[in-house]
């Protein structure tokens, strides 16, 4: 569907982001506001459970994903990291043995983290951080990371080396071991003690439209949902709550959905994630859910546990796709 040019945009737009999935869902926010002349004010809650301290400098993958590629500085290729990108710190740091190797610090993006630490150094929460290098990045959103206080996921695996239980942070499982290795449990370590950053809640409570993106359910939103108050918040806002489903058919449409689904024991489809978060008219969070054109045939029973859906398409080939993604999920809160 093409959506007419003067659809109702609302005038506040939160949005909680993973990295590439909730980057690239923006960017079509962004190209439905050019194509209606809207003037919404978007505000993307950001996952900060990714974040990791590596060479004493502290990195932001979600974060960083979602002000490099809607500031157009993005890979799109490999939808994280800089354009232009060399590898000379690295290839140093690897030569004097340093570990750890396999995460892929760029030399543009070292300069990104050598700021933020420098400013975290200096007394700076990371949402005054944020907020400073989007000065540069020009993003079109407000970013807020989800909290400022340190949140990291683990994950509970056996080292696939010792065969040992163990657990790692999420970027050595996802990184490290592509998620392939056997992993019993997924922890956000911090979240219970943290609170959201400034400007969360209020972005939760005064806003007319929420949406979670198909980012990922587990480690994105998931996390995003671990940091006291925020899902309280989310189930009091007078604003609706329309999800998209990342799972399409029986699998993510790219990352590690699909395990990390399993680990938590929610059946991988999109009905499946639809009920994990549940109906805000139960005890959940959706007033509406779209799933993929491919999974028409689920929306009787996501209907069924209270969650209004439609199946309309959901790959985000390119902006425009994505834009008319959006616009349904407009429509689908309107209605
Ligand atoms: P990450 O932090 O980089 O992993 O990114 P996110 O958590 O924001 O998004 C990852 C999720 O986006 C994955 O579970 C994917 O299945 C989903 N995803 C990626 N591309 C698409 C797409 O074109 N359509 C849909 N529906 N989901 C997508
Ligand atoms: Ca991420």
């Amino acid at each position: 569907m093409t959506p007419a040019p003067d659809q109702h945009v609302p005038a506040r737009i939160t949005v909680l982001s993973g990295g590439v999935g909730g980057a690239r869902f923006l960017q079509g926010v962004l190209r439905l506001l050019d194509r209606t002349g809207a003037s919404t004010e978007v505000t993307v809650i950001a996952n900060t459970g990714d974040d990791i301290w590596l060479h004493g400098l502290k990195v932001c993958p979600d974060l960083d994903t979602v002000m490099y590629t809607l500031g157009n500085g993005i890979d799109t290729e490999r939808g994280w990291g800089r354009t232009g990108e060399t590898w000379h710190a690295k290839e140093e740091l690897a030569a004097y043995g340093v570990e750890p190797t396999w995460f892929g610090l760029g030399d543009r993006d070292l300069a990104t983290h050598l700021v933020r630490t420098q400013m975290l150094d200096a007394g700076y929460p990371l949402s005054a951080v944020t907020e400073a290098l989007c000065r540069r990045w020009q993003p079109g959103v407000r970013l807020l990371p989800m909290s400022d206080d340190r949140i990291e996921t683990h994950i509970a695996i056996d080292d696939p080396d010792t065969g040992e239980r163990k657990a790692v942070h999420f970027q050595e499982y996802w990184i490290r071991h592509q998620a392939s290795v056997p992993a019993y449990s997924v922890v956000p370590i911090g979240a219970e003690k943290s609170s959201p950053a400034p400007g969360v809640l209020e972005a939760i409570r005064d806003t007319d439209l929420i949406i979670l993106p198909p980012s990922n359910p587990v480690v994105s939103v998931g996390t995003i949902l671990s940091v006291p108050g925020i899902r309280e918040n989310l189930r009091a806002t007078s604003a609706p709550v329309i999800g998209v489903s990342g799972i399409v058919g029986s699998d993510h449409v790219r990352g590690m959905a699909r395990q990390l689904l399993g680990i938590i024991g929610v059946e991988v489809s999109a009905a499946g994630v639809a009920e994990h978060y549940g109906a805000r008219s139960a005890s959940g969070l959706l007033d509406g859910w779209l799933v993929d054109t491919v999974d028409a045939g689920l929306v009787p029973r996501i209907e069924a546990a209270g969650i209004p859906a439609r199946a309309v398409p959901l790959m985000m080939t390119d902006h425009d796709a994505t834009a008319d993604m959006v616009a349904e999920v407009i429509a689908l809160a309107g209605s």
